[in-house]
């Protein structure tokens, strides 16, 4: 299938059905500046009828046994098996993710279904021994998870297809209804689950897609009483507009780091650099556990610079279509601006460029800087983009006090062949994740994934998400 064609007009998912807005926005390819797709603008009104569905459809989602949820999610992941290339090449189209990476996340994305389709069978709670307490005798107690109701999930544009099923998965698991908000420059990727989700068999309204302004669509979701939960992944500064607007919502928030990995002295180098290379230039650096900060032991700092910088040079810059291309077009014009003012700044204060440094056209060259002090916004703040800073350390606590010196808290990692040395770092770090002997951007699609401080509040990772979109309720029976 050839989507660079011409440019198509969307729809939104309302009810189960493709309704026509009246207004539409043209999406462009971040790499070539095409128009792609026109996009609809919703309203308030439109917003309000996707709530409206959502909240009609709750009772036919919250009363569908187990085995009916876990069978449409079971169904989605055999169509997504059969249209991975096609759901590859909307993702390399709309946010230029080279296409070999785009493949991992369609790969991923079928990970998390199939985990959602098998939780969706154990969900369950708890007796409780209730004569551990006085008053407790001839009782008997037990709890169980009810679904939440209707989700309110705002997405971000780096992973279109997988934090969207990060957010999806587990709502249909749970026997509740979603109003999804994707990100503006990443819709089409939501709008082919919702074609594949009609074909599994998904009630109508029990999945939504409303496409438009992050303010006035956000807004409505986030403020609207009849949403109970909001599930939201993006950055911190509209994560936390989000929280002060939810009132009694239960918010699960997924945003931004600085991550960073640690190198002990004695690490082999030569087997870690391409790990690290790919974890902090994957995806243009737009990933939210992209590898930001290496601080490595002074021993092995010019060795490891040097071959760093030669793995870096060895990547391929490109269109996001062409199967060799590694690194590709940053999301928008902004931040290229953004990122070039940044290494500005860095090199103004002291920082060395070892390579990169530049911009051709929308794309950053992969840039790593060196000596950079950690009040510059290279370290401090989150770059999204292809830039890595590598700072020598005398021993780890030093390193571990350099991570910790940060408002974010995602996850970290620690090369070391010390196993002292790897629990006391595991121990200190205060993050929501510590990989041993790994890049900090390890994820895979079951573990429980969320940070600490500015990076956000409550846990994602199936079972985990399953948890924040039910409610417990507790059952008493008095047989006295
Ligand atoms: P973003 O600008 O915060 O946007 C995320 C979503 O929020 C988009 O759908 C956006 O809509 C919407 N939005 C914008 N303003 C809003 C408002 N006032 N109310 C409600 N929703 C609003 O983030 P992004 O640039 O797409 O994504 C990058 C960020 O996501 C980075 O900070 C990254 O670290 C973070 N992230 C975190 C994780 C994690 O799991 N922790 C994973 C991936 C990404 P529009 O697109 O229409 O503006």
């Amino acid at each position: 299938m050839n989507l660079k064609v011409e440019a198509r007009k969307k729809n939104l998912y309302i009810d189960g059905q493709w309704k026509e807005s009246t207004e539409h926005a043209s999406l462009t390819s971040p790499y070539s500046g095409d128009v792609i797709a026109y996009i609809p603008k919703a309203n308030e009104q439109e917003v309000n009828e996707a709530i409206e569905a959502a909240c009609r459809a709750k009772t036919v989602m919250a009363k569908m046994p187990a085995h009916e949820r876990a069978a449409i999610l079971e169904r989605l992941v055999a169509l997504l098996e059969k249209r991975l290339d096609e759901a590859a090449e909307i993702i390399a189209l709309e946010a230029a993710k080279p296409i070999a990476t785009a493949i991992e996340e369609v790969k991923r994305t079928i990970q998390t279904y199939k985990f959602a389709a098998e939780e969706a069978k154990r969900i369950h709670g708890e007796t409780l021994p209730l004569d551990a307490a006085p008053g407790g005798e001839k009782r008997v107690a037990y709890t169980v998870r009810e679904p939440i109701g209707v989700i309110g999930a705002i997405t971000p544009f780096n992973f279109p297809m997988n934090l969207v099923a990060h957010k999806v998965g587990p709502a249909i698991a749970a026997g509740n209804t979603i109003v999804l908000k994707p990100a503006s420059q990443t819709p089409l990727s939501a709008f082919f689950l919702a074609e594949l989700l009609q074909e599994a068999g998904l009630p109508n309204g029990a999945l939504n897609i409303i496409t438009g302004s992050g303010k006035v669509v956000g807004d409505k979701i986030v403020t609207d009483d009849r949403i109970a939960a909001i599930t939201f992944t993006g950055s911190p500064a509209v994560g936390i507009g989000i929280r002060n607007k939810a009132g009694l919502k239960r918010v699960t928030l997924e945003l931004g780091s600085n991550a960073a990995v640690i190198i002990d002295k004695g690490i082999d180098i030569d087997s870690i650099i391409n790990r690290c290379v790919k974890g902090a230039f994957s995806f243009q650096g737009q990933v939210c556990i992209s590898l930001q900060r290496i601080y490595i032991h002074e021993s092995l700092y010019e060795t490891f610079v040097q071959k760093f910088v030669e793995a870096t040079q060895q990547l391929k810059i490109g269109d996001p279509l062409d199967p060799r291309t590694d690194v590709s077009a940053l999301i928008s014009k902004g931040d290229v601006e953004r990122t070039l003012e940044w290494i500005h700044e860095a090199k103004q204060q002291g920082a060395e460029v070892a390579t990169g440094g530049i911009a051709k056209g929308n794309i950053l060259l992969p840039t790593v800087l060196l000596n950079a002090e950690s009040s510059l916004k290279v370290s401090c703040q989150e770059v999204f983009a292809p830039i890595v800073i590598i700072n020598k350390v005398q021993a780890v606590e030093e390193a571990i006090e350099q991570v910790n010196d940060s408002r974010y808290g995602l996850q970290a990692g620690i090369y070391t062949d010390n196993v002292h040395t790897a629990l006391t770092a595991a121990e200190n770090l205060h993050v929501g994740g510590v990989m041993i002997n790994d890049i900090p951007t390890f994820r895979l699609d079951h573990m429980p994934y969320g940070g600490v401080k500015e990076s956000g509040v409550g846990r994602e990772g199936i079972k985990y998400a399953v948890e924040e979109m039910t409610e417990l309720k507790l059952v008493v029976f008095n047989r006295n």
